[in-house]
């Protein structure tokens, strides 16, 4: 059998490094499965040449200009370049793990090529959906999502031959965060360090604080209704505790369908690698033996304001998604630097989210400008924020 292609965009970020671990433990199973082609990196020079020496991949991109200079005075035989999109040429399937706009230029690059991507970035659909989705259509263009709650839809809409006409519902399950069950009240107090103990996932700090806000949840209600293009009254979130039931689908006939596993990311990213086979390494199995319950509750929204307000903003569309993330960005960032409360950080998004201007973006162009404009707006109700208490 050909080896499968593999091109990693982000290769020293934590999708990168766990992509690779995939990629080893499937070599040692079955070996020439898959085969490194391109590594692309920022500015982490030592890992990223670690990782060239171990696997020889044709090409490496550094992004960053003096982390280039580094990266070829050590690899003396490999082709190392600045631009990302130059990883996508030798694959067939290229892993977007980069954090950021920058990784729009590979979603695009790879769908525009008519390959498969699997999708860790999350700008990709939710800023910039508008620009992303026509190239979806392109012929050989694929997209498999890398995030736990959207390949466990993945995998569960593959039961029906129609899923357009015979889905009910998509339920993203949520574990709740560590405020679980907390009132309003208990929550104006939190601390930076409480909100980064995150019960189930080892996350960076932005997307702790984003579980536990229910923002994370919600920006991944507009992913899935940018994936698959289900009516937002048509997705539902759950609450479920033990973070074993990824997601399900309710069918027209009452069938649910759900996908369940340990939470360990090794297994979406092996999914997207693998698809439409799956790989023959599970990354931890269920002990059924000492499974004892599955809970499940809803999401208490009046207090986890967020999960609404990206309901909203999805409904929106346009630059309303981009316009949130860049808010909600903001917001984070002030409370992880003590200059915000936690329980303010929806009402920063609520502030900056009445000033939207509703434009829809047609160009990448587009969707930066509608991030840059809603960080500027959202600085600014910040300190005026920040004045209003002082006075
Ligand atoms: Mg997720």
């Amino acid at each position: 059998m050909e080896p499968t292609l593999v091109a990693i965009a982000g290769s020293t970020g934590s999708i990168g490094t766990q992509t690779l671990d995939v990629i080893r433990a499937e070599n040692l199973r079955n070996p020439g499965s898959y085969e490194v082609v391109a590594l692309g990196a920022g500015r982490s020079t030592d890992l990223l040449i670690e990782q060239a020496r171990e696997f020889a991949p044709s090409v490496v991109v550094v992004t960053d200009g003096d982390a280039r200079g580094v990266v070829v005075s050590s690899l003396s035989s490999t082709a190392v370049s600045g631009d990302l999109p130059d990883l996508v040429g030798p694959a067939d399937v290229v892993v977007n793990g980069v954090v950021g706009f920058a990784g729009l230029t590979v979603t695009i690059d790879t769908l525009k090529a008519g390959k498969r991507l699997a999708l860790a970035n999350k700008e990709s659909l939710i800023a910039a959906g508008p620009v992303v989705q026509p190239l979806r259509s392109i012929p050989g263009a694929e997209l498999v999502p890398v995030d736990s709650e959207h390949c466990a839809l993945h995998q569960c809409l593959r039961s029906s031959v129609n899923p357009e006409r015979e889905v009910a519902q998509l339920l993203l399950t949520a574990s709740g965060g560590p405020f679980r069950g907390r009132t309003a009240a208990e929550l104006s107090e939190i601390t930076v360090e409480a909100a980064l103990a995150h019960p189930t996932w080892s996350m960076g700090p932005k997307i702790t604080v984003d579980s536990s806000t229910l923002m994370n949840k919600g920006l991944e209600v507009i992913e899935a209704h940018e994936l698959y293009g289900t009516p937002y009254d048509q997705i539902d979130v759950v609450v479920h505790p033990q973070s074993i039931i990824h997601s399900m689908v309710e069918f027209t006939d009452g069938s649910t369908i759900a996908q369940l596993s340990l939470p360990d990311m090794r297994l979406p990213i092996g999914y997207a690698l693998g698809f439409p086979d799956r790989i023959a390494s599970p990354f931890g199995r269920i002990d059924w033996s000492s499974l004892e319950r599955l809970d499940f509750e809803p999401p208490d929204r009046a207090t986890f304001r967020c999960l609404d307000l990206a309901y909203e903003a999805g409904r929106v569309g346009g630059t309303g998604p981009a316009w949130l993330s860049a808010a909600n960005e903001v917001a984070v960032d002030a409370f992880l630097t003590g200059n915000l409360a936690w329980n303010e950080i929806p009402d920063v998004c609520v502030d900056v989210m009445a000033v939207h201007d509703g434009a829809t973006p047609n160009t990448v162009d587009d969707v930066v400008e509608a991030d840059a404009e809603a960080r500027r707006t959202a600085s600014r109700l910040l300190s005026k924020r920040r004045n209003n208490k002082n006075d």
